[in-house]
């Protein structure tokens, strides 16, 4: 089991490297099934100055406001996309990261339920970021 293939790629979380994957998808295939509530952060991640977080918190209220002005009859997943770095995202989200993909380098926050408008806020700074009524979604 020393021996790695390097054609190969293994999964970062599994401390034994048991299975080698034959290309990205079949490792994050294998990463979603068995990793699903991974949450360790990256040690790569550096420290982002309260200043730059506040200011791409202004810029995520604004799109989101931006969303739920054009879909405000629309109830579920939205979709948007911000510039920022890994490291200011995760500056932000860090206490609300549910999984962490080392192989997709993607992170996923859920907010869902009751708590979520409050937390959302809190989250952001601004308990008055959007409208409670859009069906608790
Ligand atoms: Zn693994």
């Amino acid at each position: 089991m020393s021996t790695r293939d390097s054609t190969r790629l293994y999964c970062s979380i599994c401390k034994r490297r048991v299975k080698g994957f034959k290309n990205r998808s079949g490792l994050q295939r294998y990463e979603t099934l068995k990793h699903v509530s991974y949450n360790t952060l990256p040690s790569h991640i550096q420290p982002v100055s309260e200043s730059e977080l506040s200011h791409l918190k202004k810029a995520i209220i604004k799109e989101l406001q931006k969303r739920l002005k054009n879909h405000h009859t629309a109830v579920g997943k939205q979709v948007f996309s911000i510039h920022c770095s890994e490291d200011a995202f995760v500056g932000i989200f860090r206490n609300h990261i549910t999984r962490y993909s080392p192989c997709g380098s993607s992170y996923l926050c859920i907010f869902k339920g009751e708590k979520a408008f409050d937390e959302v806020g809190k989250v952001l700074d601004d308990k008055n970021w959007g409208e409670r009524n859009y069906g608790g979604g």
